[in-house]
């Protein structure tokens, strides 16, 4: 199988079971999924969503939120992964939000990543989601699924993994392929033991062809 035919291959799985993959993180507007991006490097969706309904509710946009000091917003992020960080970081945002995009979320990468928190990852996560844009974000799902498959070839840093994703799927498929390649990742094709036997893309997937398929007899 080529490169094209194992890319292929993987879109028309994904888009015959999973045509409305989308993000599992719960926001009702671009400013309530930035702070919940920023909340989730290094944590899950589920513990993020059980905690941003309280910051939501104490500071719904970046005005209110930019007024907030450290001591009032920690306690609301206290249970999640490096809660002293975010908590600067969601500050620092929100502030420079105001001073420098009238309080709204910009909508390149290039502005975004300007942004305290907000690093390419996160960038093309807003952009794709927000405005469908073909902007490939690379997180450690990403990253492992595509390798397995052999979607990249020999990418050592996400960087490499987003060029090498992006010259395959079609632009109008990418911001879509970013969320199918996640929730694979997260439930199916997971770090330790992959779920082979429950997989689709067996034919299509280099590490089973090498570590998993029988031999033909
Ligand atoms: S066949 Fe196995 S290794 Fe390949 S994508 Fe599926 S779960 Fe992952």
């Amino acid at each position: 199988m080529t490169r094209k035919e194992r890319f292929n291959f993987v879109i028309s799985y994904f888009q015959q079971h999973a045509p409305n993959a989308e993000t599992e993180l719960l926001y009702d507007n671009p400013y309530q999924l930035l702070v919940a991006v920023i909340l989730s490097a290094q944590c899950t969706d589920k513990r993020v969503n059980m905690t941003t309904p309280a910051i939501f509710e104490k500071y719904p946009d970046a005005a209110s939120l930019s007024k907030a000091t450290f001591d009032e917003l920690f306690p609301l992020i206290r249970s999640i992964s490096y809660p002293n960080n975010k908590t600067k970081h969601l500050i620092g945002m929100a502030n420079m939000l105001m001073e420098k995009f009238n309080g709204q979320i910009p909508l390149t990468v290039e502005e975004l990543v300007q942004l305290p928190g907000v690093g390419r990852k996160t960038a093309n996560v807003i952009t794709s989601v927000v405005d469908q844009q073909p902007n490939m974000a690379v997180d450690t799902h990403v990253f492992r699924v595509s390798a397995r498959i052999g979607l990249t070839v020999g990418a050592t840093t996400p960087l490499a993994t987003e060029k090498q994703l992006l010259q395959f799927i079609p632009k109008d498929l990418v911001y879509i392929a970013h969320h199918w390649l996640i929730l694979h990742g997260r439930y199916t094709c997971i770090a330790r033991n992959p779920k082979c036997e429950q997989c689709g893309l067996t034919p299509a997937c280099k590490y089973f062809q090498k570590n998993k398929a029988k031999p033909a007899s």
